[in-house]
C-alpha cells in the first residue's frame, strides 16, 4: 500500500491530514498548548521518508492562512508574508532534520521496537520537531519588530513542548494505523480494546472531564492513567496502545480546553504547562514499556528462529546419516555396488512384481576364473583391484535397470528385467569379452582374468528368484567344468 503510493499522492495526503488537524486543533481544542499538524508531518516522514517535505510546507503554509482568517488579519501584508514564509520553512526543516535523526532506524524498522532507539532517535526527533519550528515560528515576530504572546525565550519553550509532545502522542499513531492497514483483530484483542477504550474515557471524565472531584491524593489521580495505557503497552498491539495514547491525549485537551480536571483545579495558572509536562512524562514511559516488550518478543521470536533452524539442520544431519547408513548397509565397499543383502532385497522387489504380472526376466551367474591364483601370483591387493576392474564393466555393460551386486569374494550376480535368455546370453557373451580384453597394470605387472558366466531366465514355475539363481549356478558349473572364460545357460 505504501509503496504503491505516488510522491504526488503521498504530499497531497500529507498537506491534507496535516490540515485537517489544523483545523481541529484552531476550532475545537481552541489552544495552542498543544499542536497535533506536529505529529502529522512527523509521521509523514516515518511513513514516506525525506520527500514529504512538500506536503508539510503546504499544509503549514495554509494553516498560516487560515490562522490569519480567523484572526482577521490580512495574510498578504509583508510582516504576515514574512511569518507564514518563517514558519513553514520551520516546520518543513523541523521535519527533515526528524527524519536525518531517525533515517537508519527507518531502514532497519525497528525505531518502535527497540528501547534505544525510542529513547534516543524517537524522542530527540520529537523535540527537534519541536525546537527547529519553535525558533523558525517565534523567532520571525522579532524580526518583525513584533511581540509574540509570552515573550522570545518562553515562547520558544512552549512552543517547542507543545509540538514535541503532540509529535510524539500522534506520530505513532498515525504510523501504525497506516501501516498496519488492513486490520485483523481477533475478537478477543477487540473485547479488550473496547473495555480499555472505555476504561480510558471514563478515567478522563474523573481525571480532565467534568466528573473530576478533588480528593486527598491530587497526584495520583492523573498518575491512574497510567494502568490502563501500561496494560496496553504490554498486553495489546503498539497500534492499539498508540491509539489510545492519543485518545487520552484528545480527551485531555478537550477538558483541558473547558477549565475542567485536575491541572485547572490545582494548578489554575500553570495548567498547561503541567499538563505538557505530566503527559511528556506519561507518553514517554508508556512508549518505553512498549518497546521493551516489543524487543523482548522480538528477540524471542529471533531466538525461536534459530532454534528451529538448527533443529532443522541436525533433522537433515541426521537423515543423510541415516541414509547413507542405509546405503552402506547394502553396499559393497570394496566396488560400490550392491552386497549380497542389498543386492536379494532389490532385485526380490522386483521379481515379485513380475511375478503378478508375467513377463520376461534373467539372471547372469559371473565367478572369476582362477582367481587364486591371481592373488597367489600378484598379491591380494591386485586380487581386489581385479575385482573393483570387473564391477566397473558390470556396471558399465550394464542399464540402470538392471541389478548387479557382489554376492561372493570373486562372484558377482546381475538381475535383467525385460530380458529373455537370448538377450540375456548376448549380455553375457559381451561381458564376459569385455572382461577378457581387459588388461590391469598393477606394480609393473600387466594382469589378465577371465570369468565365467551361467545363465537363466524366469520360467512358470518359478515362484522365487532362488530359483534363477539356482539354474544360473548350473550353468556356471557347467561352464567352468567345460574350460573357464565361457557362457552357459539352463
Ligand atoms: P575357479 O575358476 O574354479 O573359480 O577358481 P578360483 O581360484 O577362482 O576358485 P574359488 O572361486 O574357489 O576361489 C575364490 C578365491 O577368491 C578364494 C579367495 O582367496 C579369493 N577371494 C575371496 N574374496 C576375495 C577378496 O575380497 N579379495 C581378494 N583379493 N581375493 C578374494
Ligand atoms: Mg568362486
Ligand atoms: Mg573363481
Amino acid at each position: 500500500m505504501l509503496s504503491k503510493l505516488k510522491s504526488w499522492q503521498y504530499n497531497l495526503l500529507t498537506c491534507a491530514v496535516y490540515l485537517l488537524f489544523a483545523v481541529f486543533t484552531m476550532q475545537v481544542l481552541n489552544t495552542l498548548s498543544v499542536w497535533p499538524p506536529a505529529g502529522v508531518a512527523l509521521a509523514a516522514v516515518i511513513l514516506f521518508g525525506r520527500g514529504a517535505w512538500l506536503g508539510i510546507a503546504l499544509g503549514t503554509f495554509f494553516t498560516v492562512i487560515y490562522h490569519f482568517y480567523l484572526s482577521d488579519l490580512n495574510p498578504f501584508t509583508l510582516p504576515h508574508i514574512a511569518i507564514n514564509f518563517a514558519t513553514t520553512t520551520g516546520n518543513t526543516l523541523a521535519a527533515l532534520c526528524a527524519f536525518i535523526i531517525i533515517d537508519k532506524q527507518l531502514k532497519k524498522q525497528d525505531l518502535f521496537t527497540r528501547v534505544a532507539n525510542v529513547a534516543g532517535n524517537f524522542i530527540l526527533a520529537c523535540v527537534a520537531i519541536g525546537l527547529i519550528s519553535a525558533i523558525f515560528g517565534v523567532g520571525v515576530y522579532f524580526l518583525i519588530g513584533e511581540q509574540w504572546i509570552d515573550g522570545l525565550f518562553k515562547g520558544i519553550l512552549n512552543w517547542s513542548i507543545s509540538n514535541s509532545l503532540a509529535a510524539m502522542v500522534i506520530s505513532p499513531a498515525l504510523y501504525f494505523l497506516w501501516r498496519r492497514w488492513p486490520y485483523q483483530m481477533a475478537q478477543e484483542t477487540i473485547t479488550q480494546s473496547v473495555t480499555l477504550s472505555l476504561i480510558i474515557i471514563a478515567t478522563c471524565y474523573l481525571v480532565f472531564g467534568p466528573g473530576y472531584k478533588q480528593l486527598d491524593l491530587p497526584i495520583l489521580q492523573p498518575s491512574l492513567l497510567l494502568f490502563p495505557l501500561l496494560y496496553c503497552a504490554i498486553r495489546l498491539s503498539p497500534t492499539t496502545t498508540s491509539c489510545m495514547n492519543m485518545l487520552v491525549f484528545f480527551l485531555a485537551w478537550i477538558g483541558g480546553n473547558q477549565g475542567w480536571g485536575y491541572f485547572y483545579y490545582h494548578h489554575s495558572a500553570t495548567a498547561e504547562v503541567s499538563m505538557q509536562f505530566f503527559f511528556l512524562f506519561i507518553f514517554t514511559a508508556v512508549l518505553l514499556v512498549q518497546a521493551v516488550f516489543s524487543q523482548r518478543q522480538n528477540e524471542q521470536e529471533h531466538l525461536t528462529t534459530l532454534l528451529e533452524q538448527k533443529v532443522e539442520e541436525r533433522t537433515h544431519e541426521l537423515e543423510r546419516a541415516k541414509e547413507s547408513a542405509l546405503k552402506l548397509a547394502v553396499t559393497d565397499p570394496l566396488t560400490q555396488i550392491y552386497n549380497r543383502r542389498g543386492f536379494f532385497k532389490t532385485a526380490n522387489k522386483v521379481f515379485s512384481q513380475y511375478l503378478r504380472h508375467q513377463g520376461n526376466c534373467a539372471m547372469l551367474l559371473l565367478d572369476l576364473d582362477k582367481f587364486k591364483s591371481v592373488n597367489d601370483k600378484y598379491g591380494h591387493a591386485t586380487g581386489d583391484e581385479v575385482i573393483k576392474a570387473t564391477a566397473k564393466i558390470l556396471t558399465l555393460y550394464t542399464r540402470d535397470s538392471d541389478i548387479v551386486g557382489r554376492i561372493g569374494g570373486e562372484e558377482f550376480v546381475v538381475f535383467l528385467p525385460m530380458s529373455n535368455l537370448e538377450s540375456a546370453v548376448a549380455l553375457a557373451q559381451r561381458i564376459r569379452q569385455g572382461v577378457e580384453k581387459q588388461i590391469l597394470s598393477c606394480d609393473e605387472h600387466m594382469v589378465e582374468f577371465t570369468v565365467s558366466i551361467g545363465v537363466s531366465a524366469l520360467q512358470k514355475e518359478d515362484q522365487h528368484i532362488e530359483a534363477l539363481l539356482k539354474r544360473a549356478d548350473k550353468a556356471l558349473y557347467i561352464a567352468k567344468e567345460s574350460g573357464r572364460n565361457q557362457v552357459q545357460s539352463s
